[in-house]
Formats: C-alpha cells, sequence, structure tokens
C-alpha cells in the first residue's frame, strides 16, 4: 500500500527489532502492528521516546480483530492514532499525508541542527507548553443542529466546560467571527459530504481561521469523505466511532499542538522583528533600510515617480557624550529618534543606520517636496532643546542633512538600469547622500543639501 507514495520505508518484526532499524534511520512516522511478540504499540513508544525524548515520532497503531486496544489508553500515551484492520487504503494514505505534513510545518521550525540546540534555544523555543488551557473555545459543527446539540453536551461533560453547538448553514457565523474557536468539531455526513467540506477549505484559505484546530467525526460511513478531509487540511479525523472521551483526548492533544506551533509563530515573528530593530530608538536597523532602498528603486523603476534617500547626522553629538556622559548621550538619540519619526509620514521609512547617523527613504517625491522634508527634520531637532537629565539641562542640538534625489529608471543614464543587480545602485545612492551630507557639514552645519539629477 505504501509504495506508490514513493516513501523510504524500513521495516522490523518486533520492537526490538523495531529500534534497531531506528537506530540505523530516524523514520518521520512509525506504523506498527498494536501487539508485537514483545509487547504493544505503547510499549514501543516508551522504547521510542527513550532513546531520543527531544524527537516525539508520530506512531499510528493498527489493531487486529481480537486484540484488546484501548483506544483511550493509546491515544493518552501519545500514539497518533489507531487504525483498525482491515485498512482503508485511501483513508491511510490521507492520515501518513497529513502527519507527514504536519510534521514538515513543524520542522520549519526546528533548529537543532543549528548551534541553538534545545538547551540554550531561544525564549518560546524552550519552553514547555501548557497542556490544555482553560480558555480555549471548542466547538460543534454539524448539519444536523440537534446532532451538533449531542455532541455539545456531551463533549462539554468531558472537558468540563461550554462548547459551542453551530449548524452548518450558520458557516458564515464560523468563518466570518473576529475570533473564531480554538478547536473546531466537523461532523461529516457521509451521504452528504460537500458542505462540511467545503467549510474546512475555507476555514483553511481565511486569515483569522487557518490556524483552527480541526478535528472532523465522520458520521454514517464518511470514509472516503474523511480521507479527503485530511487532504483539506484537517488535522485529525476520528477514525471510530463517535465517543465523547476519545475525542476529548484528541482535542487536548491538538489544542496542545496548535499552543505550541502558535507560539512557535510569534516567536520567530519576534525575532525576525528583532533582527530589523534598533533597539534603543525603535527605529529600523541597517539590515531593513537596504533591502527597502532595493525595493524602492525597482518601485520607482515601474512607477516612473522619483524617490528621495536622506542620510542625515546629529551635528558635534561626540562633545554631549564627552559633557555629559553617554547616558545622557543615549537619552538624545532617542529623543532624536522619536522627533524624526513625527515629523515623516507613513509611508517614509527612517532608520538609524550608524550610531547618530539616519537614512530616511522618501518615495514618490520630487526634489522640491524632499527638499521640504528634510528641512522639517532639520528643524525638528533644532527648534527645541534636548532634555539632558530630570535636574533640568538642557542642550541645542542640530543635525546636517543630505539629500540625493534620484529620478525614475527611465529617465536616468549612467546607473544602468534596468537590468543591473541592485547593489551598484544601491551604493551609488548611498554616496550621493553621504557627500550631500559632506557639504551641508562643510558650509557650517545645521543645513539641508540636495543633490541628484533633478535638484
Ligand atoms: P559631526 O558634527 O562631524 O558629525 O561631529 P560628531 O561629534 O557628531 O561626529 P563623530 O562621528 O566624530 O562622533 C559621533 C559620536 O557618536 C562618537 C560616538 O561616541 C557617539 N556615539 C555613537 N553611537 C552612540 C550611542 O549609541 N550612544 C551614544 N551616547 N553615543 C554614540
Ligand atoms: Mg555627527
Ligand atoms: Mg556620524
Amino acid at each position: 500500500m505504501l509504495e506508490p507514495a514513493c516513501y523510504d520505508i524500513a521495516q522490523g518484526e518486533s520492537i526490538l527489532s523495531a529500534m534497531k532499524v531506528m537506530r540505523k534511520s530516524r523514520p518521520d512516522l512509525v506504523l506498527t502492528a498494536w501487539s508485537m511478540p514483545d509487547g504493544t504499540a505503547i510499549d514501543l513508544r516508551e522504547a521510542m521516546d527513550k532513546i531520543d525524548p527531544d524527537r516525539e515520532i508520530p506512531i499510528i497503531a493498527i489493531s487486529r480483530p481480537g486484540d484488546t486496544a484501548d483506544r483511550q489508553s493509546a491515544l493518552r500515551a501519545g500514539l497518533a492514532d489507531i487504525l483498525v484492520h482491515p485498512l482503508d487504503e485511501t483513508m491511510l494514505q490521507a492520515r501518513l499525508r497529513s502527519i507527514l505534513r504536519s510534521r514538515l510545518n513543524a520542522a520549519a521550525y526546528d533548529f537543532s541542527d543549528s548551534p541553538m540546540t534545545a538547551e540554550h534555544a531561544a525564549p518560546g523555543f524552550a519552553e514547555p507548553v501548557e497542556t490544555f488551557a482553560r480558555n480555549d473555545r471548542i466547538a460543534v459543527v454539524a448539519h444536523d443542529p440537534v446532532l451538533a446539540q449531542k455532541w455539545c453536551a456531551e463533549l462539554g461533560a468531558q472537558l468540563n466546560q461550554p462548547v459551542a453547538a453551530y449548524a452548518l448553514g450558520q458557516r458564515h457565523a464560523i468563518l466570518g467571527a473576529p475570533r473564531p474557536p480554538d478547536a473546531l468539531i466537523v461532523a461529516l455526513d457521509g451521504t452528504r459530504p460537500d458542505p462540511a467540506l467545503r467549510l474546512l477549505a475555507d476555514l483553511r484559505a481565511g486569515s483569522a481561521t487557518r490556524h483552527v484546530a480541526v478535528i472532523a467525526v465522520p458520521v454514517a460511513g464518511a470514509a472516503e469523505a474523511a480521507a479527503h478531509a485530511l487532504d483539506l487540511g484537517a488535522d485529525d479525523v476520528m477514525t471510530g466511532p463517535f465517543e465523547a472521551g476519545e475525542l476529548a483526548l484528541r482535542i487536548q492533544a491538538q489544542l496542545r499542538r496548535k499552543h505550541l506551533s502558535d507560539r512557535l509563530r510569534l516567536t520567530v515573528r519576534d525575532g525576525l522583528r528583532a533582527a530589523l530593530i534598533d533597539p534603543m530608538t525603535g527605529l529600523y536597523n541597517r539590515r531593513y533600510a537596504i533591502p527597502h532602498l532595493a525595493h524602492t528603486v525597482r518601485r520607482s523603476a515601474k512607477s516612473g515617480k522619483s524617490f528621495a534617500v536622506i542620510m542625515a547626522d546629529l551635528d558635534h553629538f561626540k562633545r554631549i557624550n564627552d559633557s555629559y556622559g553617554h547616558l545622557a548621550g543615549d537619552a538624545v538619540l532617542v529623543e532624536a529618534a522619536a522627533r524624526l519619526r513625527d515629523a515623516l509620514d507613513r509611508q517614509d521609512v527612517i532608520a538609524r543606520i550608524g550610531g547618530e547617523e539616519f537614512l530616511i527613504v522618501l518615495r514618490d517625491v520630487d526634489a522640491a517636496k524632499a527638499h521640504r522634508k528634510a528641512d522639517k527634520l532639520r528643524r525638528a531637532i533644532n527648534a527645541e532643546p534636548f532634555q539632558l537629565s530630570p535636574s533640568g539641562i538642557r542642550e541645542h542640538v542640530t543635525m546636517s542633512v543630505g539629500v540625493a534625489i534620484c529620478p525614475p529608471a527611465s529617465e536616468r543614464d549612467g546607473y544602468g538600469f534596468p537590468d543591473d543587480p541592485d547593489e551598484p545602485q544601491i551604493t551609488a545612492l548611498l554616496r550621493e547622500a553621504d557627500q550631500a551630507l559632506y557639504e551641508s557639514k562643510h558650509g557650517g552645519r545645521n543645513k539641508v543639501t540636495v543633490v541628484g539629477a533633478a535638484a
């Protein structure tokens, strides 16, 4: 059954031989008989956890008639699922695909092959995940409102918390909710599965709903629809008949997985943010500013509008450090950054690219407008003295500004637009703006100099 999917397969005949095989090749998934000569699938789980406690390899057990497989204790022991022999091939394939896909998603956050291992992982990666949060919201949706109510009551009793019921006709209430449920149980009616399957597909496509944990529960012989549901992105399918205790366990497992992946996603987002933002001033840093400038160059070639690159540098800043100390210097930088940010518009990007040096990119501006804005920035620093300490020392600070106006590619010669890689253009633009800044410094500081083809 597995061969057509081109999986790389290794086999063993007992727990002992399986462990030997797994020492050589680490599988992404284990398919096992419920009972083997030397133990059950739960014993295999324990043996595997002992060898590699950090890597939870999913196990699917297959129970045969006559096995005493207790589904609930198996799920509680951490098995991914228990399928019943004879296997439905479509369902088995879909189950494998869904588990492997979910592992690939998790692997995107796996840094175990980088120097950041579990012991010294960034905060957020190493902390234990709460198994089941009390304020998780759970809902059931079914074709038949009476069935939805019945499942809600049984589940609510198992989970000891309220569960919301929806009829399939209320799909807008689920898809359009400002805060959708954390876990959604979808009843799959084997005789008319399409509306439920469509709801599943829509859930996965919605920005607010795509991370909802979805468990499909087939009723009335919906094996094929169940396989389809997994391929459409259901996180789990109840493979046995409806049983509230088992479903509660599956919900808890899915919520645990969801909390972990939610947090990993946020941690990565925070990390990305931190990599692009200067912690002292909250402005972007060079790592953000240079690609933004490159993007602005490409954008201008398309829009046919010119843009401006501004370099600004506080005057005689060293004196502030020398006279009042480094901390006072820092306070001036923070205040200067806030004033500059306030003087700009939303679409303007400002970055701190050096100690007391700022890079500003203004899109869709001509020379006159760029000049006005640069002068507004200069005045924002010059207008009011800076408060240096709570005791009231105030210091006048000025800033010199250099502006390079960059006409769109079509109107410009000498840069080799538009086929050249960005880098030489970016370097040339920064040098132009720097040259203009240098002129402002030499012209007596607290000045704006504009250069460039259209200046
Ligand atoms: P100029 O008008 O020619 O720009 O003179 P300047 O003194 O501002 O220029 P210079 O480049 O000689 O000195 C910049 C100073 O900025 C030197 C350094 O100590 C200070 N500096 C750089 N980064 C920081 C920082 O994060 N905090 C503080 N307090 N000072 C910084
Ligand atoms: Mg300076
Ligand atoms: Mg400087």
